[in-house]
């Protein structure tokens, strides 16, 4: 956290911190590989391990590491970051549901609750809800507030990076100039954090999901919301305002609908769910639903497939350009209509080949999410998470 960053702090800090770290991004690692690690010389590393397993922060374990077979004595004995060591809230929130986890050191969910709420209108519920959430999940659990390092929150709306203030005018009404972190943190006494949710996802999908070990890759939503998450040279990439990634309302229809964002022809207008269900009403003369339109489509129905795949050229050549502009190597597509499967799929490889160069295609794969609901509250834990070496280096110093 930035606070952390204005202290003052040791060289013993440090080590720690440079530990803590290289434990964050691996499964488990022995002492001589953190010396290879953290540059740090073996003493150094003997008695910051000593410490932080003193701290309770580190676990042991024998290895059981086929690909270094130790021909003399034991084996190395493996470290890892002790998942119960701290916690963090993931918070993610929609347009009509409000999903909470309590995540352990290793991001691994403990407590889960959705609760079904329209959201656009009402922030103060939505923030009540969430604190009511942290107070339920503590007892719950039997986990201390001591042990909970934040509140990480992804939100379905733009959000201004430097501020926390949200950009929800014709998104979210009712979320207009509220800092949802800043309220939270007044609620629980927790530190909190808020991105868009499409960067939580990227970030969850990253983490935990088809993401792993990608430095860049695009997350896209498609779902009621459009919008993309995008981690470049292995950093999110967030813009000036922390706004980049918005593809949804790129004009893909210049003649087309006039969209919630008040431009015309945005690719939302054509490519939402709602949107694509829609275009098989006007023929069966009935209101066709998504979860209709998802069925037809496994059902192989010809006009399901057809808007699906209409819908897939257009997301196509608006992720073209975004492929162009950021060549990523990966796109985890998730989101409501991720789930029609195999006829959005081919539809979305065929047109960004047809619309991208050669160079930038060939290796690119696009491929479903892994964590389908859960990469935006997952990742909005792995945003607090994220901050976990330096925040433990600093607590168990203290
Ligand atoms: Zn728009």
């Amino acid at each position: 956290m930035s606070s952390d960053r204005q202290t003052p702090v040791s060289l013993r800090t440090l080590g720690r911190v440079r530990v803590l770290q290289a434990l964050s991004d691996a499964a488990g690692m022995s002492r001589p590989e953190l010396v290879q690690r953290t540059g740090l010389a073996r003493a150094t590393v003997g008695s910051v391990v000593a410490d932080l397993l003193a701290a309770g922060l580190l676990a042991e374990d024998d290895a059981v590491d086929g690909d270094r077979p130790s021909r003399i004595g034991r084996p190395p004995r493996t470290l890892a970051l002790a998942a119960h060591a701290a916690y963090a809230f993931g918070v993610d929130i929609g347009h009509d549901r409000v999903h909470t986890q309590l995540c352990d050191l290793h991001g691994e969910p403990v407590w889960d609750q959705t609760t079904a709420l329209a959201v656009d209108e009402a922030a103060p519920e939505v923030l009540a809800l969430v604190s009511d959430h942290v107070d339920t999940a503590l007892p719950a659990t039997g986990i201390g507030r001591a042990k909970v390092l934040g509140i990480g929150i992804g939100i379905a709306t733009p959000v201004d990076h430097v501020t926390g203030t949200l950009h929800a005018a014709g998104i979210m009404p009712g979320w207009v100039g509220v800092r949802p972190a800043d309220e939270l943190r007044a609620r629980t006494g927790l530190a909190a954090r808020v991105v868009n949710d499409a960067n939580a996802a990227v970030l969850g999908e990253r983490r935990y999901g088809a993401a792993q070990r990608r430095n860049d890759a695009i997350y896209l939503r498609l779902s009621a919301g459009i919008g993309t998450g995008v981690v470049c040279d292995g950093r999110l990439l967030l813009g000036s305002g922390g706004l980049a990634g918005e593809v949804g309302h790129v004009t893909v229809a210049p003649d087309g609908l006039v969209c919630r964002c008040g431009n015309r022809g945005c690719l939302e207008t054509v490519a939402s769910p709602d949107a694509v269900a829609a275009l098989l009403s006007t023929g069966r003369q009935r209101p066709v639903t998504v979860d209709d339109l998802l069925d037809l489509v496994r059902a192989g129905d010809r006009g399901a497939v057809r808007v699906v795949e209409d819908a897939g050229v257009a997301v196509g050549r608006a992720m073209a350009g975004m492929v162009m502009a950021l060549n990523p190597g990966l796109i985890v597509v998730g989101g409501v209509l991720a789930a029609a499967g195999e006829p959005l799929f081919s539809a979305l490889r065929t047109t960004i080949a047809r619309n991208a160069m050669n160079s930038h295609t060939e290796e690119l794969q696009i491929v479903p999410s892994t964590l389908g609901d859960n990469a935006g509250v997952r990742g909005a834990a792995a945003l607090v998470l994220a901050d976990a070496p330096e925040r433990l280096a600093v607590l168990s110093a203290g």
